[in-house]
Formats: C-alpha cells, structure tokens, sequence
C-alpha cells in the first residue's frame, strides 16, 4: 500500500564536535568528516552541503536527504545611544528571544539568551514577568553567535540573557563547547562566562565539564531579603551557594565573579555591605555593582551614586576586588535585568 513518510530531518547546528564525530561515524564515514563540517558550518558559515568542497561528492550528495543546518534569524535590531546593539531573534516555532551585544573600546561582548523566558521570578528581571516557555536548542544558543560574528566584533560570550543557563544544562553545555572549539569559535575559556542564580547541583556538575568562566547573580547578603526577591535561594540557599563557589575553580587562581544590583532602600545599605564582606570571606572573588534599570511594572529604583559610592567603599577596604559596572544600552531596554522581547511568543 502506498503511503508518505515524511521523515524529520537532523539539524546539525545543533551537534558540537563529538556529536558530529559520532553522527558521521554512524553513517559509516571516517570521523573527520565531523571535524571538516564543523569547520563548514562554525567558521565558513556555509549551510548548504553542495557547496562543502572537501567532502565526497557522494556524502554531498545524500546529506540533504536526513540532515539540515538552520539558525534562528534576525528579525529586528535597536541600536542605542551609547553603541549598544539589541537583536530580536525569531525561532522556529515562532517565539522569539533578545540577544544584546557591547561594544567597548578594547573588547566586543555578546550577552546570549539560553531560554525562551524564565521559571525563576527574580524580582528585579523584567524576564521573569515573561514566565517560562522553553530550553532553547544548542542551534538556537550557538546561532546567535553565528549570525552575529560576521558582522560585529565579539571578543566574549556571556550567558546573561534571557533564561537560567544551567536549567538547560545539556543544550547550554554544548553550545559552549562548540564557542571554545579551536574548530568553531575558538574563544578561550576566560572569555566565556556562564552566569546563574545559583542552581547548586548543576554548578556542581558544570565544574567537571566546562572550564568557562563563572558569574553568580547574587543581590542580597543574607537568606531573608535574598529569598524574597531571588525565590531560587529558598531551595539553595547562600551558605550552600557561597560553598559551590568557593570550591568552584581547580585552578586556584580563577575567581567567581558576583553580580550585585543596586536597589535603593533594599539591598544597599551600609549594614549590608558589611554583612557582604562577611558572606564573602574565603571565596575568591570579584564584584560587579550593577545599577538597577527599571522596567514597566517594577517600583524600585536605582541606588543613587553617593550610596553606591559607600557600599562598593565598604568592600574595597574589606579588600574585595569591587568595580562599578556603567549601564549600557537602558534606551532600548538593552541593559541587565531589561530582556523581555517584543511579546513572550508570536
Ligand atoms: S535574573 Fe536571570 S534567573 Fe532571574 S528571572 Fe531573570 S533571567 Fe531568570
């Protein structure tokens, strides 16, 4: 009887090396095929397999038949005063995700989403009131790179976008693996940072896969206020959080980098500082102070620069290595904490 089959076809964006080695080996080809397509489609940008010059004319040939290379698309970019670039991304399925990219005189970062919203509820994230649609895909997190490297300058990745990174640990995993590879990206571990809110289990787990850089969210120096406007920490609280950290790095000499938002009359008093430098003690670490960027719906307000000043004067003298982040990109809603897309899904 006759009948169609239409059979889904394999995205290979969304394979890092080892993926790859093994789809070719599989297909009963020698495993550098895997190295050479990863190098087609990572550093040549090339998606089409007829155009891949180095393969067989008959691999070329049957690839189209069971495998596809798709990235996500750009479908709008702002472009702030200060040079901030703000890209909104169209997936597949028709949602949509921010990716925001920094220029700075010496260095070009990329800040990449790894989720379609998110589950956390941070209270000062604009991303929380989107709640959580989906993980995206290794193709999804890798493409925003991809579409993006051609034409701008990107010296780092940080995962802060849209999402909680290690609540899509497999996917984020190997999207950084493909941004590290020598045959991909190429960018070293020190410009490739992961920032979490602190899901502790799996920055256990990350430690032993991923050699990346690592950047805590962490907002309030003890478990009452942090609770209240972090929820994560109910389930991991900060003596669990500041131990992950501190045994975090192999290397003695890498430091945990804390994001610290600055809320007035919330987290920023003195008191508090101190009780910061308590927390601290024992992790090697750094600190960013972040002014806090509003967003409709939200009713707090920036520290003003006299309270910032004192608090981050507070943790320099406690010898804390303490810098003052500028905002960057808050007049398209660009800066941290402001993702939150044109609309959750289309
Ligand atoms: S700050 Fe990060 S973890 Fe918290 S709600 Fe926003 S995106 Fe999620």
């Amino acid at each position: 009887m006759p009948y169609n089959i239409t059979m889904k076809k394999i995205n290979l964006a969304n394979y890092n090396k080892a993926d790859l080695i093994d789809f070719f080996t599989d297909l009963g080809e020698k495993p550098f095929r895997g190295t050479q397509i990863l190098k087609w489609i990572h550093q040549q940008r090339v998606t089409d397999f007829a155009a891949m010059t180095n393969l067989s004319a008959a691999l070329r040939e049957k690839l189209p038949h069971s495998a596809e290379i798709i990235f996500p698309e750009i479908v709008k970019e702002q472009v702030s005063q200060d040079g901030t670039r703000k890209f909104l991304f169209q997936l597949q399925d028709g949602n949509q995700v921010e990716t925001v990219y920094i220029p700075e005189p010496d260095r070009g970062t990329l800040c990449v989403s790894s989720q379609v919203g998110c589950a956390l509820g941070c209270k000062f994230c604009a991303t929380a009131t989107l709640g959580f649609t989906r993980n995206l895909t290794v193709a999804e997190i890798v493409g925003q790179l991809w579409r993006l490297k051609s034409k701008l300058l990107i010296t780092n990745v940080v995962l802060m976008g849209m999402g909680e990174p290690l609540l899509n640990f497999d996917n984020v995993v190997a999207a950084m693996d493909l941004m590290l590879d020598d045959n991909a990206y190429g960018l070293s571990k020190y410009r490739v940072t992961l920032s979490t809110s602190g899901i502790v289990p799996k920055m256990q787990l990350l430690r032993e896969v991923s050699e990346v850089s690592l950047a805590v969210s962490l907002h309030a120096p003890n478990d009452e206020l942090r609770n209240k406007i972090m929820p994560v920490n109910k389930k991991y609280p900060l003596q669990e959080l500041m131990t992950a950290c501190k045994y975090y790095f192999k290397d003695p000499r890498r430091m945990v980098t804390f994001e610290y938002v600055m809320l007035a009359g919330v987290n920023d008093s003195k008191e508090q500082a101190r009780q910061l430098v308590k927390l601290l003690q024992g992790v090697r670490c750094k600190i960013n102070l972040l002014r806090f960027n509003s967003f409709p719906g939200c009713n707090w307000q920036s520290s003003s620069e006299e309270v910032l000043d004192a608090f981050r004067q507070i943790l320099l003298k406690a010898g804390i290595n303490t810098i003052t982040r500028k905002t960057r990109g808050s007049d398209i809603a660009a800066a941290c904490g402001q993702l939150a897309g044109e609309k959750g899904k289309s």
